[in-house]
């Protein structure tokens, strides 16, 4: 880590300003080596300064240059920020100059990783840098400012100490038996202890669970056989025409895709190929696919055609996806009403038509009922982020449970401390107490360039 970094931090094309960055103990002597202005090495600390980026005689750009000493930066290095202008040449040059220079060109997430290294912001509170980056609703924007904030890691913090307490119980008792002004950690205490730990725990894992929908967002197909409207419906959902829509059997062959959100939370929708059995092996490829399907989604909408009796495949469609997450869409309601609605008593029901957009609403409204989506935007957004953190805390909460276990079963004091040990090893691996490089060269690497 004692190199100099640099790279480029803006998105790379045709902008008004970009920044090129750079990190290190050398960055303010290779910076003012091609700098034409003030001597930067003499300038103070957190100033923006005016001048010339110059390749010997050469002006390569008018810039101003934030000069930002450690340890008060994002890498707690000495950061250089050069202002220029936003041409992809100009860009290009001037990383280069730098390279040439004495700097090193930066690897994805290596600033973030220099600052996790450096102890200023830990492993949770690095995660949660790339999900603000990559936050595409108001929820999950304010969800990773939460966990940037560090309320995560202050929790498991928190949670850590109240175990350092048992274990440092446990061990004076072992190692100072004859010290009977000290509290004696039996079954019972101990047992007190990692009852309340595992309850808070199991809630947080659980609701961590239910937000990482937010994140993954809600795998959500369409089903139905040919013609009831299954694309029309796509369509008016994603307000626009992304399906095509025909009146010949099975137009939509293979998937098609769209997205849209729901009270912040996304919904990839896909539209399968007609289900129907058929020769056509385009049509089969999509109707494997369909059913395939099923199973991976978190919801399904079951088309049908008011218009029409229930057909063997309708029959056929609807008995498959029973037992899953799914609404039942009852099309094409501006025409005589023949489906046999009885047959539908047991399933949640939307009628619609897609020709005056009624019924649509109706269909978002139940979407946000069943997932409970207005209450998203009120919750605490204190949570396990990602599929790393919620394995880890899992990991602990096995533990916690099997030291309560063995308290509870008088299992010899050592053998409960070790598994409070393991718990909070990993509670500590979720902030990046004991980490390998391994995982850190993981996570780093799904960083953009710069950051
Ligand atoms: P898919 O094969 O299930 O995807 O069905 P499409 O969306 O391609 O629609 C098949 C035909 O039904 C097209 O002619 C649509 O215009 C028509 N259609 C779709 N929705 C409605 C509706 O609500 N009312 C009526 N009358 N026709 C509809």
């Amino acid at each position: 880590m004692n190199d100099t970094i640099a790279s480029i931090s803006t998105a790379l094309g045709v902008g008004a300003i970009s920044i090129v960055r750079i990190s290190g103990n050398d960055a303010i002597n290779i910076v003012n080596k091609v700098f034409k202005g003030k001597n930067l090495n003499e300038v103070d600390s957190h100033t923006i300064n005016y001048g010339h980026i110059v390749d010997n005689d050469e002006i390569i750009d008018e810039v101003l240059v934030s000069i930002m000493k450690a340890p008060k930066t994002y890498t707690r290095e000495d950061v250089v920020e050069i202002n220029c202008h936003g041409g992809i040449n100009t860009t290009n040059k001037i990383l280069e100059l730098l390279l040439k220079n004495g700097a090193r060109l930066a690897e994805a997430g290596e600033f973030t990783k220099r600052a996790f290294l450096n102890g200023r912001i830990d492993l949770t509170e690095s995660e949660a840098i790339m999900d603000l980056i990559e936050a595409k609703s108001n929820v999950e924007r304010k969800m990773a400012i939460n966990g940037l904030e560090g309320k995560t890691s202050k929790l498991i913090k928190e949670y850590r100490k109240k175990l350092t307490d048992v274990i440092s119980h446990i061990e004076v008792n072992i190692d100072y038996p004859e010290y009977y002004d000290i509290e004696i950690m039996d079954d019972e205490k101990i047992n007190n202890s990692l009852v309340e730990l595992i309850e808070e725990l199991e809630k947080l894992i659980k609701e961590s669970e239910n937000k990482e929908i937010v994140k993954t967002g809600i795998k959500t197909i369409i089903v139905g056989r040919p013609n009831v409207g299954k694309s029309s419906i796509l369509n008016s959902l994603l307000e626009y025409d992304k399906a095509i829509v025909t009146d010949i059997e099975g137009t939509t062959r293979d998937i098609v895709e769209g997205d849209i959100y729901i009270d912040g939370v996304h919904l990839n929708i896909i539209d399968t190929a007609g289900i129907r059995e058929t020769d056509n092996v385009v049509e089969k490829i999509g109707v494997e696919k369909s059913l395939s399907l099923i199973d991976n989604a978190d919801l399904i909408l079951v088309v049908l055609n008011g218009n029409e009796k229930l057909t063997d495949l309708d029959k056929e469609i609807l008995d498959k996806t029973k037992n899953k997450t799914s609404i039942v869409i009852i099309n094409k309601n501006d025409l005589d009403r023949n489906i046999e609605e009885s047959l539908l008593n047991n399933r949640v029901v939307i009628s619609t038509n897609t020709k005056e957009l009624n019924g649509i609403n109706s269909l978002k409204e139940k979407i946000i009922e069943m997932f409970k989506l207005d209450q998203i935007e009120t919750l605490d957004y204190t949570y396990f982020s990602n599929a790393r953190q919620l394995s880890l805390a899992k990991k602990a909460l096995e533990s916690l449970i099997s030291a309560k276990t063995g308290a509870e079963n008088n299992s010899p004091i050592d053998m409960i401390e070790i598994d409070i040990k393991n718990a909070f090893d990993s509670l500590g691996e979720i902030i990046g107490e004991n980490y390998s490089d391994e995982i850190l060269d993981n996570l780093f690497k799904n960083f953009c360039v710069g950051k």
